[in-house]
């Protein structure tokens, strides 16, 4: 992307690096990596909104993991879960009506606030603080939100499901998935994106393409957009926990993975269940996809996987390794 830069006074080439950058969160010095935008030509720094932000939420989120506080998203998933509003949660904790929205929104939540959504996050914990507290909710949706719970205790599914999402959302941001926490509706709409869009896709093309995006995304944005991290396999890079997630996303009834015949040969086809979502993805985001789309158009499976052989990062890490979004700078389309 071109900007203007003031030192060499003129629109120039800009670069994304990372540098140590100290914030004062409540008084206390909190380090990140910083991904920061700079004059190709001179060094200079230029601003950019979206990467000082990202920078902020990060030292916020280091700040939270300290403190053992909730991140923003796992507090709208507790609210979520009861299938509240943000003020009906809000008002069900006897709080100010707009404060569960601050929270999801990245402010820092009170510390007396975080231990009773740590406690509410149990359906338990929430049955009792439903029956033996006032609450200002009326009837109705008192035993709307009891059904609620007892729906919540009885399925186990539940339990595991938590499990295995916590898993990947309390991933720190760091080169390995691209500086961002693993993002589950990003990747769905990536992979419907292209499901939808391909006549026949094959999984191993598939992770080929969602490796290109994500790794050519950062390289111009400094984040990824899935947040997943790649592994070095023999057939090229694949995102790690790739068959759990498509399990998940079969179970969601979103995509599944069909295994037909072909001169005695498997294939595994991605076969989407439905168009993808919209206000998912960015314009940038798209943006970014249909060039690895039309890229790859005709490449098969096998010529993908060889085309990315020859990538530095593949090259450069061993089997089984997780290659750094730190080689996004040498991928080039052309
Ligand atoms: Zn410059």
């Amino acid at each position: 992307m071109k900007r203007y830069c003031e030192e060499c006074k003129k629109e120039v080439e800009t670069t994304i690096v990372t540098k140590k950058e100290s914030y004062n969160v409540c008084g206390e010095m909190i380090d990140v990596n910083a991904q920061v935008l700079v004059c190709a030509e001179c060094g200079e720094e230029l601003f950019s909104e979206e990467l000082d932000n990202a920078t902020l939420i990060n030292a916020y989120n280091e700040y939270r993991r300290r403190h053992k506080l909730l991140l923003p998203e796992e507090i709208k998933e507790i609210r979520q879960q009861y299938g509240l509003s943000q003020r009906g949660f809000s008002k069900l904790l006897n709080w100010g009506d707009k404060t569960i929205c601050r929270y999801e929104n990245g402010s820092l939540q009170d510390r007396a606030h975080n231990s009773l959504l740590i406690f509410l996050k149990n359906p338990e914990n929430m049955r009792s603080y439903l029956t033996e507290n006032e609450i200002d909710i009326d009837e109705k949706q008192k035993t709307k939100l009891l059904d609620i719970v007892e729906r919540l205790e009885q399925n186990l599914e539940y339990r595991e499901n938590r499990k295995f999402f916590d898993e990947f959302f309390s991933e720190t941001p760091c080169e390995e998935n691209g500086f961002k926490g693993f993002d589950y509706e990003k990747l769905c709409a990536m992979v419907l994106f292209f499901a939808n869009k391909s006549t026949e896709l094959l999984k191993t093309k598939l992770m080929k393409l969602l490796n290109y995006s994500d790794m050519i995304f950062y390289k111009e944005n400094g984040i990824s957009i899935s947040g997943l991290r790649y592994a070095h396999l023999p057939y090229g890079p694949v995102p790690e926990n790739f068959d759990m997630l498509f399990g998940r996303m079969a179970a969601d009834h979103l995509a599944h993975i069909e295994v037909a015949y072909d001169n005695g040969y498997e294939k595994h086809q991605v076969i989407p269940e439905c168009d993808m979502p919209k206000g998912v993805l960015s314009d940038e985001e798209k943006d970014v996809l249909e060039r690895i789309y039309l890229k790859f158009k005709d490449f098969g499976s096998v010529d993908i996987s060889n085309y990315s052989h020859k990538e530095k990062g593949y090259i450069a890490t061993k089997q089984g390794e997780i290659i750094s979004y730190s080689y996004a700078k040498d991928i080039c389309l052309n």
